[in-house]
């Protein structure tokens, strides 16, 4: 028998622990796992001596931009940083226009990724329309997320509409999301807190980029502690499975060892800029609000990191969140003027295997944490998030001794920049494959519009439409 594709003695990352192996595709899947050398001809065949196969990534918070925004990014530039990235699935955050907070607009958002993805994909649906929440959970969708955050001087990245922060609305939603069975993303946040907190740095006249960045790590980071506390309290009220966002301060994630001993029905995430980025001062000096996603003092960025390596934090995703330049210049002067976020996609996981080559991290716990942690929390699993027999064929192939100092230049986003220009990584993705069809080959894009698919749980009732 010959099979669709074979990578040939590629030392892979399998749950079972690392070997060098021949993996074979048939179709969409993974068809055999052999001892290297053992496996049948392959029509093609993939010479991964010295590489290291992962799980494809699966970025479950990425704020693509459309639609609404698509002069920022729109779904082709997000599908070609997928692929060079090594991410098969990406999840998209409801902050688009108009917003899915109403079946009617995911349906169209979905019928719009149906049309253009180039990865798989689905939709964190926004859960703050009560009477939507059953509609929207029918719709195949992986989570509800939620913003505690509306912004105050600028009507972006949090617009209004898709935020709420009262704890009796937060309840209501909590109990609405949990009769779907479905997790809750939530984005904490303090609002009546910061509002007091941004009152006295503008009091004082305080509003550049330095002045932003100090309001949101205000008291050692107190707004995210303080929303992450009632959120918790609020979780063990209803039951509902949270998925807290953003994980930065040292307090959170005590609450959240705490609440996982409890039994507690509880994960989170970490995002690149709270390990690489903002937990330096010097890069918040040097690239004003295009270092700001937020600033995570030093002491924080640590516990963070410790929760990370240990699972306590279960997952990375991106965050991604490109802006155009002239959405960056104004912070300068006002970082409230600033809008907020930064780009990660095409680089996170160059990131990681910079600190498994530096002994930090193992490749066990990047798999992990990227891929198959995300497909057993979101419902993916078994049919993603691993290298097995009989899952989509999602695999990313690195050369863990190629090195790269990242530059604008290799910016696939339509933003044009990255905050980690400058920096050099250690760890390439060469080939990247998704579900059987090889999208990065050779360090050379192949991806195509349409390709990609919504992602479903495997329980999943999904409503054609
Ligand atoms: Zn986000």
């Amino acid at each position: 028998m010959t099979h669709d594709i074979v990578i040939r003695g590629a030392k892979a990352v399998l749950e079972d622990g690392i070997r060098i192996v021949d993996i074979a595709t048939d179709g969409e899947r993974i068809a055999a796992i052999t001892d290297a050398g053992a496996a049948p001809s392959g029509h093609r065949e993939i010479k991964a001596d010295g590489l290291v196969a992962l799980p494809g990534l699966i970025d479950m918070h990425s704020h693509h931009r459309e639609p609404g925004f698509s002069h920022k990014e729109d779904l082709g530039a997000i599908g070609r940083q997928c692929a060079a990235g090594g991410v098969t699935t990406s999840v998209a955050m409801p902050n688009v226009s108009p917003p899915p907070t109403t079946a009617k607009n995911l349906d169209d958002m979905l019928e719009l990724y149906r049309e253009r993805s180039m990865v798989d994909y689905n939709v964190n649906a926004s859960g703050v329309e009560l009477d939507e929440i059953p509609k929207l959970a029918e719709r195949g969708i992986l989570a509800f997320k939620i913003f505690m955050v509306v912004d105050t001087g600028r009507s972006y990245p949090h617009m209004p509409g898709i935020g709420l922060h009262k704890h009796g609305e937060l309840y209501e939603r909590m109990k609405a999301v949990k009769a779907t069975g479905l997790p809750l993303m939530i984005h904490p946040h303090d609002q009546a807190l910061m509002d007091a907190i941004e009152r006295e740095y503008w009091d004082r006249g305080e509003r550049d980029f330095r002045a932003y960045a100090r309001a949101y790590a205000h008291d050692d980071g107190v707004i995210w502690d303080t929303a992450v506390a009632v959120l918790l309290r609020l979780q063990e009220a209803t039951g509902v499975r949270l998925h807290l966002l953003h994980t930065q301060t040292r307090r959170v994630v005590e609450m959240l060892r705490a609440a996982k001993a409890a039994g507690r029905a509880v994960s989170a995430e970490v995002n690149p800029w709270c390990f690489w980025l903002g937990n330096d001062w010097a890069n918040i000096e040097r690239l004003g609000s295009y270092a700001l996603s937020y600033y995570v003092a030093p002491h924080h960025s640590e516990a963070v990191y410790a929760g990370f390596r240990d699972g306590t934090v279960d997952i990375m995703a991106t965050d991604h969140a490109p802006h155009l330049r002239e959405e960056k210049e104004p912070g300068w002067k006002d970082g409230w003027k600033a809008h907020t976020g930064t780009p990660s996609e095409q680089f996170y996981l160059s990131l990681l295997l910079t600190d498994v080559a530096a002994g930090k991290l193992s490749y066990e716990r990047v798999a992990e944490a990227t891929a198959t942690t995300p497909a057993k929390l979101f419902g993916l699993y078994p049919r993603k998030g691993a290298i097995r027999v009989g899952a989509d064929a999602d695999v990313v192939l690195v050369d863990p001794a190629k090195r790269r100092t990242i530059t604008d230049a290799d910016v696939l986003s339509k933003c044009g920049w990255t905050p980690y220009a400058g920096r050099d990584v250690r760890g390439l993705p060469v080939y990247t494959l998704l579900r059987g069809e090889v999208i990065l080959d050779d360090g050379a894009l192949a991806v195509r519009e349409g390709y990609g698919r919504q992602a479903v749980r495997a329980d999943a009732r999904v409503l054609t439409t």
